[in-house]
């Protein structure tokens, strides 16, 4: 799993193999090439440099285990201290739901996956929680969009607010809202409108629905293989809306998923779910063991 960068990092330790305990020359050094390695994971400059300075100062000075090389064992450490950045409190996994009926909203820009991941959300929910869910579009922008969402209910058995033409996505949320409560639904979702750019009156929006059905869960959909973006994104959403979890997307693709360690450092936000593919069972929960692997390179 960590072979290339272990293979970099033998190198610049192959003088060290009998010393016993890491110098810190010997781990600038290497570092170096775990922020080389951290910046092709598309993981941000800064979070990268304040990344490398934790763990200088906790690599330094430790005893090196006779079982591995030197490089090995600052590849173990760097390891460890990204699944402590990656890993949130509690499983991510576990939604609040609690309450019926629970609303949870999607936000995230156009384009990111939110339709896709609102119906995977909800397959899991009914399937994998036997809960009952209702789903519906606030996109009065693309009727598309409404039309996709419906489609997708159909597809999965889940039900989805009738449309109504000419209503406010506020109007739609209540109406949601009401349905869910007469209808006995355990979860509604909410699949809000994303714009290609964030925007005062996309989140203008999405805060005055948010305030309508006040969300158990806001869950942000985020495209995994944009790095800096989705940080910058996330860090948006958050301040306007609050965040309760991200849903990385895009995460069977090429990219090493940098993204994720940015938006975790950066905003703080617990990742709960990625993105594997367009098909609706491809979404897995969020482990971070598997990301810092995949970091590393
Ligand atoms: P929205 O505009 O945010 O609602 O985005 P959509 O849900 O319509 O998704 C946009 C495109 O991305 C669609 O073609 C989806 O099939 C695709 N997509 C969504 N999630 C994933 C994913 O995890 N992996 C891949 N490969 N494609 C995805």
């Amino acid at each position: 799993m960590f072979e290339n960068l272990s293979e970099r990092l033998s190198g610049v330790f192959d003088r060290l193999t009998k010393q016993g305990a890491l110098n810190e020359e010997d781990v600038k050094t290497a570092l170096r090439e775990v922020r080389v390695a951290l910046l092709e994971a598309d993981v941000s400059l800064p979070v990268a440099r304040d990344f490398i300075k934790k763990v200088q100062s906790e690599a330094t000075g430790q005893a090196v285990t006779k079982s591995v090389t030197p490089g090995q064992q600052v590849v173990k450490i760097v390891h460890d201290a990204l699944i402590a950045t990656l890993q949130g409190d509690g499983d991510p996994g576990q939604l609040k739901i609690d309450n019926p009926p629970a609303p949870i909203l999607m936000v995230g820009l156009q384009g990111s996956g939110k339709t896709t991941t609102t119906g995977k959300l909800a397959k899991r929910l009914k399937e994998r929680d036997g809960k009952r869910v209702l789903m519906a579009s606030l996109d009065v922008y693309r009727p598309a969009a409404m039309e996709q969402l419906a489609v997708l209910g159909k597809q999965l058995g889940v039900d989805t607010l009738p449309i109504v033409a000419g209503q406010k996505p506020v109007d739609i949320a209540k109406r949601a809202k009401q349905q869910a409560s007469l209808g006995g639904y355990d979860v509604y979702m909410l699949d809000t409108a994303g714009r290609l750019h964030i925007d005062e009156l996309l989140m203008q929006e999405v805060e005055d629905v948010r305030n309508v059905v006040e969300p158990r869960e806001t869950l942000l959909v985020v495209d995994g293989l944009t790095g800096q973006v989705a940080v910058e994104v996330a860090q948006e959403f958050d301040d306007k809306i609050g965040v309760s979890g991200v849903v990385l997307t895009r995460m069977d693709g090429d990219g090493r998923g940098g993204a994720a360690l940015s938006m975790r450092a950066v905003t703080g936000k617990p990742i709960r779910f990625v993105g594997m593919g367009e098909k609706m069972d491809a979404l897995e929960t969020f482990e971070p063991d598997r990301i810092a692997g995949r970091i590393l390179g």
